[in-house]
């Protein structure tokens, strides 16, 4: 019995199951539990059982990499493992510490008994992968602790305190201490009652009966609640019908339910999406070439080069991680309106209760203002954030490298700059990379972590350590103009630049693109960011030859001075105080006078043609950012657009997306929009890596057929 030591001490069985790193149920584990609970219930000398993690942690629940496949319900699964339980002549009871989560928790319900320690935390989190409690979670779990409570616990998905339960038949008894000892106790205590009382039948979750008076009501709320939280996303409504199925209906055929309403979400393209997810967040901390132990260099003080949007925004971040942080400004009005910019932030945290003044005043205490190199020669990390300059850059850069502390890392926070050439400026290019912040700064989880063709693997490391301490999601991304978040939007941007030389309004494609779940379409994202960035960008691009086709609304909108929300008018106007675009008639006249000066034919965009162009424009770019190596995996692109870009979670990222679609059927759709002679010129012929995996019925994130 591989995962399960089994052991025998004053009449009770102690059955010690461990399957790093958090006990998963796969179907290995499955094995040796039921053979050592047939054992144990053979075995004369044990009178009753304990089943308790050997690793200090109860069960995280199912082995996901069993989802996709059979693997999962290969027998004996998880509920034969239950009905053995259910069988059990003896006691079972559960001793939990660390996790019981998901189908480790329903495991747990199973049992007869549950002796918990006090720090451990439970919970089941499977509507976090679009899923619902498989395994019994949906019947029991209310039959233990009550309607309105399972529904919280199984909608939120969170893991939660076990004192929380303290006083429901969900625990028998909570300990502060040597858990394995109070379990054994309570196992006596069982064991000499039936002694005493041999008619006594064993507690079984579903044995119980659920008494709820307001049952109706609070189903109707939950639903009410989450139709219009939840819209896109099935698995909440199907808890709430799986709650109600236990209320209503004798165990077995609740379980016939929730098995019922299983096996299609776990089919859907949700719950797809959202397994991406979470492996896509693993994936991403893989880099090639850099093997997982590389040490990371110390992290205690930060200094940032620069104090205006970006820079006070990244400062922010380390504040909030507890670090020392340097800001450092070229004159002394801008050093004041940075830290000023931080004050404010840390005021409006107060002024609006989520942080206490104390706090505030301690983080603001770590931040200091200075106009000298020499000040932060010790720091461990730099960030420059100044201007987006060539010239800008290479001065600070070489600042830096005359004066920094051998072995501090050097970082710069350019969009579009190549860090190759920034690293060169200095005499240490191997302690150079980009950390590519999003706007703003302390908001947006996503870092772009820009490797460049030097930078060691050892600050590579530190990099993706320093994420996790500011709590970022980091995605190493290659050097190119754009990395990858920005080089896809740039292709999107095209099409929707095009697409309002062709007929559709600035309404009509955010509208199409909102409807599809993006956070916000592009024209009202460009006047939050400012359309001056692309404005200077493409005015590069023009003169590097780089873009081809001049995008001449969007130029003149911006020579018009409409910069944005920044400078109230935009693509669309803005109201003093009111962050809501409202459609421009000054806009609506440069699109037709444009138009009518390009003499060409306009018509009517159908929202799928939309769609599709947007959609694919950052598909086929996301192909060939794969092909170059820029990004190590389709997954880690689809990090990038949910984590930066409000791409739709529920659709999984851009090239799941795209996978989910089936690459043969975007290929003849793109085919089709090639059709159009109005298009930019070849941009829909797929790229390489497109065509191949479409030609072979292979997928992006899954490589070849
Ligand atoms: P900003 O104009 O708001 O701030 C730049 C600051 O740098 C100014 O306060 C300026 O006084 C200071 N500065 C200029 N030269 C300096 C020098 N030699 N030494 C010290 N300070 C100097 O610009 P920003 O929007 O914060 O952008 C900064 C960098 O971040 C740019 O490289 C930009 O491409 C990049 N970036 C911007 C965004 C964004 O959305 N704004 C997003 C990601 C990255």
């Amino acid at each position: 019995m591989g995962h399960v030591e089994y052991s025998v001490k004053d009449g009770i069985a102690v059955l010690a199951f461990q399957l790093p790193p958090v006990n998963s149920l796969s179907h290995a584990l499955r094995v040796d539990l039921i053979a050592a609970i047939d054992r144990a219930i053979a075995d004369p000398a044990a009178a009753a059982m304990v089943l308790i993690g050997a690793n200090g942690t109860f069960c995280a629940g199912a082995d996901i990499k069993e989802f996709s496949g059979t693997g999962m319900w290969r027998e004996p699964h998880i509920l034969n493992l239950m009905s053995v339980l259910d069988d059990s002549p003896k006691p079972v009871v559960a001793a939990i510490e660390g996790v019981a989560l998901g189908g480790g928790l329903e495991l747990a319900m199973a049992c007869h008994y549950r002796v918990v320690l006090a720090s451990a935390k439970l919970g089941l989190p499977e509507v976090k992968l679009g899923l619902i409690p498989g395994a019994g979670g949906t019947q029991r779990l209310p039959r233990l602790i009550g309607v309105e409570a399972a529904l919280n616990v199984m909608l939120a998905g969170e893991p939660l305190p076990a004192t929380l339960f303290a006083k429901t038949p969900l625990i028998d008894r909570l300990v502060e201490k040597n858990l394995l000892d109070a379990a054994m106790a309570f196992a006596g205590e069982v064991v000499d009652a039936r002694r005493a009382d041999a008619a006594t039948l064993l507690p079984r979750a579903r044995d119980r009966k659920i008494e709820e008076p307001n049952l109706e009501a609070l189903l109707q709320f939950a639903r009410n609640t989450v139709r219009t939280a939840f819209k896109e996303y099935p698995a909440p409504l199907a808890i709430i019908d799986a709650v109600q199925a236990a209320a209503k209906l004798p165990f077995e055929q609740g379980m016939v339910e929730e098995r019922r309403m299983f096996e299609p979400l776990m089919a859907s393209p949700v719950s797809k999406a959202l397994r991406h997810i979470f492996f896509a967040e693993r994936a991403a901390q893989r880099v090639e070439g850099l093997p997982p132990k590389t040490p990371a260099r110390q992290l205690e003080s930060v200094a940032i080069i620069g104090a205006g949007t970006m820079g006070t925004g990244i400062a922010i971040n380390f504040l909030n991680a507890g670090l020392p942080t340097w800001l450092l400004e070229v004159g002394q009005e801008a050093l004041e309106r940075g830290v000023a910019r931080v004050r404010e932030f840390y005021a409006g945290q107060v002024k609006k209760g989520r942080m206490d003044p104390t706090k505030a005043e301690s983080r603001m205490a770590l931040l200091k203002p200075t106009l000298a190199y020499t000040d932060i020669a010790n720091a461990d990390l730099v960030i420059e954030a100044v201007f987006e300059d060539m010239g800008v850059k290479e001065k600070v850069f070489r600042q830096l490298d005359a004066i920094m502390k051998p072995g501090a890392i050097l970082a710069t926070n350019t969009s579009t700059l190549d860090v190759d050439r920034i690293a060169a400026f200095t005499g240490r290019p191997q302690d150079v990379l980009g950390l590519h912040f999003f706007s703003p700064a302390n908001v947006m989880k996503l870092l772009e972590v820009v490797r460049g063709a030097k930078t060691a693997p050892e600050v590579l490391a530190s990099a993706l350590g320093l994420a996790k301490l500011i709590r970022k999601t980091a995605v190493v991304s290659g050097v190119c103009d754009g990395f990858i978040g920005n080089r896809m939007i740039n292709q999107y941007f095209a099409q929707a630049l095009q697409m309002v030389d062709e007929g559709a309004s600035p309404q009509q494609i955010d509208a199409a693109i909102e409807g599809f779940g993006f956070a916000m379409g592009p024209f009202r994202m460009s006047d939050l960011a400012g359309n001056d960035i692309s404005y200077h960008i493409r005015q590069r691009q023009y003169a590097e030859g780089k873009l081809k086709q001049r995008a001449a609304i969007a130029d003149k909108l911006c020579e018009l001075g409409r910069h944005g929300q920044k400078t109230g008018a935009g693509w669309y106007d803005y109201r003093p105080g009111d962050r809501n675009a409202h459609p421009s008639p000054v806009v609506d006249k440069l699109i037709a006078d444009e138009r009518a000066e390009a003499g060409a034919t306009v018509r009517k965009l159908p929202q799928e043609e939309i769609v599709d162009r947007l959609v694919f424009a950052l598909v086929n770019e996301g192909a060939r950012i794969l092909e170059e190596g820029i990004a190590q995996r389709a997954s880690d692109i689809d990090l990038v657009y949910l984590t930066g870009y409000g791409f739709p979670i529920w659709r999984g990222g851009p090239m799941q997306y795209a996978d989910s679609l089936g690459l043969y059927a975007v290929v003849r759709r793109m085919g089709r929009l090639a059709a159009n002679p109005r298009d930019i010129p070849g941009f829909w012929v797929p790229a390489p890596r497109l065509a191949r995996l479409a030609a072979e019925g292979g997928s992006l994130n899954g490589g070849a057929a």
